[in-house]
């Protein structure tokens, strides 16, 4: 494959791109269209964008641009594997990169919505020690057009069922976004665009570790994007044993950052707490919490632990998380108490990669589709 992938740019790039090979710049919102909108509702294995309809100019440009040794190329990565939990609400997919590498996109159903779950880098560098994904390290950062092509196959398989599109969208899968900020910040440029997959800012929450910078960062953003930071214990000691990047940047700097955040852009954060059965799920813990993000605009959503090979915790059990709500309710801090959602098919974070790594897809997958090579 030559070239730049389109997936990659955002329609002023496109703009700029047809602009300067001489022409009209209305032709970026048909190829825009038919990259976002067509493409999504084809029904053939391999999806491709069809220049059949483009205007003459516009396609004699595709046929140039994305040709052989052409400047472009529109592809998507390759469906490698899918897990559909016994409840049918959670579907994972795991996706084929250029470079053979391998990510997990996820798909969760609510009662009359989807959320979609994309990954942002390939491992992930920051180490914590429940997640399966820190445990396997860090490959390298996904490029925009890699993060896009998430939502847009998500989207298709949604359309491909007769259900209705992505309502939301987190950052949740494998990788720290803040830790591939430009590439984030560009894809969901793409992503939000009206024009094309248009899930707006609102509906779109990034999930960080507390990478501090990223944090101050995004509160610069123009764009109101949900923020949710992964905080899982109330003071640095027990925080940096969990979650080793708190060394860099310490509890009480994490906080700074998120009262700012908070300050300047006038919106809450979502505080995600990973409950660990006798690690950090006590009544003592649960007051801890209330009292480090007491006037902090915060919701607390709490999960339980998702077992992963390399770690040897387990799961708080449902009456303990209950108590532990109770108490941050009694505080007047509003919380969600997640279900462990698509455990049956090790739905958490980096599994499914974990698992194709260790060579037991086979029995884990549920239907494999051969989309080899998606090229146009
Ligand atoms: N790197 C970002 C986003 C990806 S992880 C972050 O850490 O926020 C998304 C969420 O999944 C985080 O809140 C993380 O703590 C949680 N998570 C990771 N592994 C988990 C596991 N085994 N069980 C439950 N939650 C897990
Ligand atoms: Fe990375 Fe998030 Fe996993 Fe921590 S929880 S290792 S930051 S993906």
């Amino acid at each position: 494959m030559t070239g730049t992938s389109l997936l990659d740019l955002t329609l002023a790039e496109v703009q700029r791109v047809l602009r300067a090979d001489g022409l009209a710049v209305a032709h970026a919102s048909t190829l825009w269209r038919a990259c976002y909108h067509e493409s999504i509702l084809t029904t053939e294995a391999r999806a491709s964008v069809d220049p059949g309809a483009f205007p003459p100019p516009l396609r004699r440009w595709w046929e140039t641009a994305t040709g052989p040794g052409g400047k472009y190329h529109w592809t998507q990565p390759t469906l490698c594997g899918e897990q559909v939990s016994t409840d049918g609400l959670t579907r994972k997919y795991l996706l084929g990169l250029e470079d053979g590498r391998e990510i997990e996109t996820v798909i969760m159903g609510y009662p009359g919505r989807f959320t979609g779950c994309v990954s942002t880098q390939v491992g992930c560098a920051m180490g914590c020690v429940f997640c399966a994904t820190g445990q396997g390290g860090f490959t390298r950062h996904l490029r925009p057009g890699e993060i896009v092509a998430q939502v847009w196959h998500l989207q298709r398989r949604l359309r491909a069922t007769g259900a209705p599109g992505l309502r939301n969208l987190v950052l949740m899968g494998m990788g720290e976004p803040l830790h591939n900020y430009d590439a984030v910040r560009t894809a969901l440029e793409i992503i939000s665009d009206t024009g094309g997959l248009n899930i707006g800012p609102r509906r779109i929450t990034i999930s960080t570790v507390g990478v501090v910078p990223g944090i101050l960062r995004l509160a610069e953003e123009p764009q109101p994007y949900n923020l949710a930071v992964s905080l899982h214990a109330a003071t640095q000691e027990e925080r940096a044993r969990l979650v080793p990047v708190a060394a860099r940047w310490p509890l009480d700097e994490l906080m700074a950052a998120c009262r700012d955040y908070c300050r300047r852009t006038g919106r809450r954060i979502f505080f995600e707490w990973t409950l660990i059965a006798g690690r950090n799920d006590s009544p003592a813990h649960a007051q801890q919490v209330a009292e480090l993000l007491q006037g902090v605009p915060a919701h607390v959503n709490l999960i339980p632990l998702n077992p992963t090979a390399g770690y040897a915790g387990s799961a708080t059990a449902q009456g303990s998380a209950a108590a532990f709500q109770a108490i941050l309710r009694a505080a007047g801090l509003p919380s969600t108490l997640r279900q462990r959602r698509g455990i049956d098919v090790a739905a958490g974070c980096g599994q499914l990669a974990g698992a194709t790594r260790r060579g037991s897809e086979a029995e884990r997958t549920v239907s494999v589709e051969a989309e080899h090579g998606n090229r146009n």
